[in-house]
């Protein structure tokens, strides 16, 4: 059921005004907050995110039904206010909430598209931590995006896989969503005996009672919600150690098992190559998850587990997802605005990639992307709109900004700017305009020129 605001918290709004005119006593013990806003004004998605508050971490227990498709869950989310709050948005779509408590406290709700607005009874005072959990349940939808591609919630044959970028975690659980407010997660999943649950991060118990399997996930380093995943189903679960001690979970669903093993058995020889031209690995434990492909349009950089379907398991595809735990998971975008520093720097992993494993060189790829109309049709750092943001020009085009720096100031410099951005921005955001101020002050050059005509420029320079 949703919660419609209670009489009491309308009663406080009531007072609100009467407050502006003649100042009676706030709700929360002389805090006098204003509600957060609905959404972080991302230039592709306004109502993305919430203000107000940042979300340091979320405990999610999710109970899934594959028979009914039915979820059932309680989000705990752990934030700080910053700024004195009368209110505060969730962002969640679809999914019908039960209650909603604010530290304890019985607090109004209620769902406006895809907010979820709570009221707490007390305001809460700029830099207070406090603890919402909501409980909630339905079955969860898919997200079509603005470019037609299916995320957020997906059916598979016997069970489920959660991917959702840019915008469709929301579809699972209630947060902040935009990827500027990053949190740590707990994700714990029941499901029926002889179904498997993996998600994100480090396995930290399984059991099994009365006939159903919980398993416990922990993402200990901050994530950004876009990069959450859960895939359940009958999957092949592997467990295994990497050279270095770490953690490495796959699973396929057992219709694509067969295709996938043997690269799946290769993961951890791509996360070291990619370690030895990025820097050390940022996060704990990795992976990848394999599905059938009618299921799933495109893979994803999913946070330490990268989600794939079959047909795109290659190489190529794997040195993508994981040179993104670099760029874009660890350093991830301020706004989608800067997405083609995502995609940019995995496609030009993916063109390193080549030259090791198959002598294709850098400068050949670059010319194929060079020749190709379509990586002319937008600038990478200005994508006209929603539709666009995993358009060609962010990648191939992202990419050759990459590789005219690197042209500019040497081999050298290039790969100690490669690592270095992503030792100072480790798990946190960062920005195109960061990004291009770092590259100059790291090589000492006035690079403008590289940055009007690949970056910014509306039409194709000539071929260098
Ligand atoms: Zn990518």
């Amino acid at each position: 059921m949703d919660l419609r605001f209670s009489s009491r918290a309308a009663a406080v709004v009531v007072c609100a005004v009467v407050v502006a005119a003649a100042g009676c006593t706030p709700a929360g013990g002389g805090v006098r907050g204003q509600p957060g806003a609905a959404g972080l004004r991302d230039p592709y998605f306004p109502k993305l995110g919430n203000g107000g508050y940042d979300v340091g971490h979320y405990a999610l227990t999710l109970d899934w039904d594959p028979a009914s498709g039915r979820l059932t869950g309680s989000a705990e989310v752990t934030a700080r206010a910053t700024q004195d709050l009368s209110a505060f948005h969730l962002d969640l779509h679809g999914m019908t909430v039960g209650s909603v408590t604010v530290d304890g406290r019985a607090a109004a709700a209620n769902r406006a598209g895809d907010e979820l607005v709570v009221r707490p009874r007390r305001d809460i005072a700029e830099g207070t931590v406090f603890r919402t959990v909501v409980r909630y349940a339905g079955v969860p939808r898919a997200v079509t995006d603005a470019d037609s591609s299916r995320e957020g919630w997906l059916r598979t044959p016997g069970g489920a896989i959660a991917v959702g970028e840019p915008a469709g975690s929301a579809a699972w659980f209630p947060g902040n969503h935009h990827p500027s407010d990053k949190a740590t997660y707990d994700i714990t999943v029941t499901v029926p005996e002889g179904l498997r649950a993996v998600s994100n991060g480090v396995r930290t118990g399984e059991h099994t009672a009365g006939g159903r399997t919980t398993s416990v996930w922990r993402s200990a380093e901050p994530m950004a919600a876009y990069l959450a995943t859960l895939a359940v189903g009958d999957l092949r679960v592997t467990s295994s150690r990497a050279e270095s001690g770490l953690p490495v979970v796959t699973a396929a669903d057992p219709a694509v098992e067969a295709g996938a093993s043997r690269l799946l058995r290769r993961v951890p020889e791509f996360l070291a190559w990619c370690a030895e031209r990025f820097g050390p690995y940022p996060f704990s434990s990795t992976g990848a998850v394999v599905v059938p492909d009618d299921r799933l349009g495109y893979a994803l950089e999913t946070q330490s587990r990268p989600v794939f379907p079959l047909g795109q398991f290659d190489e190529a595809t794997l040195v993508h997802e994981m040179a993104h735990q670099w760029f874009g998971n660890s350093v991830s975008p301020e706004s989608w605005r800067d997405i083609w520093l995502n995609e940019g720097f995995a496609t030009y992993a993916e063109w390193l990639w080549h030259e090791d494993a198959d002598g294709v060189s850098v400068a050949e790829s670059f010319r194929e992307a060079y020749a190709s109309d379509a990586n002319w049709a937008f600038p990478p750092a200005d994508p006209p709109g929603p539709a666009d943001l995993f358009g060609p020009p962010v990648y191939e085009r992202g990419a050759m900004v990459l590789h005219r720096v690197r042209a500019a100031v040497g081999d050298e410099t290039f790969f100690r700017i490669v690592r270095g951005w992503a030792a100072e921005h480790r798990h946190g955001n960062a920005s195109t305009a960061q990004f291009t101020a770092y590259v100059e002050e790291k090589s000492g050059r006035d690079l403008d020129a590289v940055w009007d005509a690949w970056l910014y420029g509306g039409t194709r320079p000539p071929l260098p």
